[in-house]
């Protein structure tokens, strides 16, 4: 390519371009008949290690035929029907087209001499999901003594983010320094110099349930709080049990540590528990506690027309994690972090005279711990007002009821155990085949995983509940027809019967010798 940079000049071949890519994903979808190749991660990787990076291909469509063979033909398919693994959603069209437009365009959203439209199309969408939220008709914000230099107003706010993780270590920074701005325990307001809040830091606590994600550990590390920081409640059953948190607040306050935030989850990774929220929230208040509300994965609740009622009290956080990437079926990435009271932000904010100055107005770049960030609003703006709020929280809730509906399948299988019955859109279960006693089937649940995997006809993932592994159902597709799940679940028995037998011939054969 002789001039490859897109401009007015060559927009043909910017239309050519994107021509073939949309045919090379057609290709992709028609061709896919498992979920993903059976080609082997080690035969993968010797391909991509085999080509030459020093020898340019010169044109786009060789560069295509490259990727096909490197990265199409092996994509793992999330929108195939046997895709039941992780939270991967497939995803709504006019998110695509709006993807095309926001990396042809490539604004970055970052200030109002960068981006303007785009600014004003993202917090329009912020202000609505805090609406969606309910923050906006929440009670008063609190007070903040070092508000001196708050240049934002006291108002519910957000920022979009690269993902649940990123959303979920801003919100506990903001906690953590919305507790280090307020005096600490038994120490006269302002005397905060830097020893003081070094000694505050190593005494911060994180308060969360027994299936937190592995982000907020991450975050608290980051975040520079000591090893032991995150405390796990042991739950009432799969959610946190708010007397447990009641006692463990008052604990710690009186052993003289100071709790930057308590994590609620709006939706555990495995399986879609929901905290009670509302309780949760006012335990929080009554302890003048961050409740911090990870909802990466229940966020789509928030426009779900039949189960709003599962968030009732995510008002009550001070911070919302909504990743818009699961449950809003929006491709990857699109998150975002919600604040109650958005003067929070301040706290992410740097000035710089290139870019920010502290005298002028306030700008995107202001909230976000990214300075050149993607327009990711755009895709859900497009999807958004192609389909409706309702028509986005409908495919949700027929997620929801098709995992329902898996679930009593599975329940009435005598070669199949119901772990979990769904809460939101995951199913536990366990393989039980016949020739195999009880706990015998643990040993089964990751080879049969592996064997699926490595086949590539059906995908599902295993995990670890109350100690025992089991096998997930991650079900993001309201489409999902009763055939494909029963073909997903024959593969697990036929997997698991012939990997019992398996084992009972290496029993056999260990007893003989
Ligand atoms: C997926 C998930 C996250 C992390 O989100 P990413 O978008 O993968 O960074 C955080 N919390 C929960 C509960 C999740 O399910």
């Amino acid at each position: 390519m002789n001039d490859p940079l897109l401009g007015s000049r060559n927009r043909e071949a910017h239309a050519a371009a994107l021509a073939a890519a949309a045919a090379e994903v057609n290709r992709y979808l028609v061709g896919r008949t498992t979920p993903r190749s059976s080609v082997s991660p080690a035969t993968l990787a010797a391909q991509t290690a085999a080509v030459d990076l020093t020898t340019p291909l010169g044109t786009l469509d060789k560069a295509l035929d490259e990727v096909r063979g490197l990265y199409l033909d092996h994509a793992v398919g999330y929108h195939h029907p046997r895709y039941l693994a992780h939270l991967n959603c497939p995803i709504t069209i006019p998110a695509v087209a709006a993807e095309t437009l926001a990396t042809s365009v490539n604004t970055a959203v970052e200030t109002w001499d960068q981006g303007t439209s785009a600014c004003l199309i993202e917090q329009r969408l912020i202000d609505w999901v805090t609406g969606l939220i309910g923050f906006a008709s929440s009670e008063d914000t609190p007070d903040h003594p070092d508000d001196s230099h708050r240049t934002r107003g006291a108002g519910p706010d957000g920022v979009f983010t690269t993902g649940g993780t990123a959303s979920n270590l801003q919100g506990l920074f903001t906690a953590r320094e919305d507790r280090l701005s307020r005096p600490g325990p038994g120490r006269r307001t302002g005397s905060d110099g830097a020893s003081d809040r070094g000694a505050r830091l190593s005494r911060l606590r994180i308060v969360t349930g027994e299936h937190a994600h592995l982000s907020v550990v991450k975050a608290a590390r980051l975040l520079g709080l000591a090893p032991d920081a995150v405390i796990t409640l042991p739950g009432d059953g799969d959610r946190m049990d708010p007397a447990t948190l009641d006692r463990t607040l008052s604990a710690l306050t009186d052993a003289g540590d100071e709790v930057a935030a308590v994590v609620a989850l709006a939706g555990t990774t495995d399986h879609g528990a929901i905290d009670p929220l509302r309780e949760v929230g006012g335990i929080c208040r009554r302890h003048d506690v961050w409740l911090h509300v990870d909802a990466a994965y229940g966020g789509g609740l928030l426009v779900s027309p039949t189960r709003r009622e599962l968030l009732d009290g995510i008002e009550l956080a001070d911070s919302v994690t909504v990743d818009f990437h699961k449950t809003f079926f929006l491709p990857v990435a699109a998150s975002a972090l919600l604040l109650r009271d958005g003067s929070g932000f301040r706290h992410s904010t740097v000035s710089a005279d290139y870019l920010n100055p502290a005298d002028g107005e306030d700008h995107a770049v202001d909230k976000s711990l990214q300075t050149t960030r993607r327009f990711d609003a755009l895709k859900l703006w497009m999807t958004l007002r192609v389909m409706g709020a309702d028509g986005i929280g409908r495919l949700l809730d027929g997620a929801i009821d098709v995992a329902a509906r898996i679930g009593r399948t599975i329940d009435a299988d005598p070669e199949l155990e119901l772990v979990r019955r769904p809460d939101l859109s995951t199913v536990l279960f366990r393989p039980r085949p016949a020739a195999v006693a009880g706990d015998e089937s643990d040993a089964l649940v990751r080879p049969v995983r592996d064997a699926l995997f490595a086949e590539g006809r059906s995908v599902v993932a295993a995990t670890v509940v109350d100690g025992r592994p089991c096998l997930k159902l991650t079900v993001l597709d309201p489409y999902l027809r009763d055939e494909d799940v029963d073909a997903v679940l024959a593969d697990v028995r036929d997997a698991a019967s012939y990997l019992a037998e398996g084992m009972r011939q290496a029993t056999t054969a260990g007893v003989l010798t």
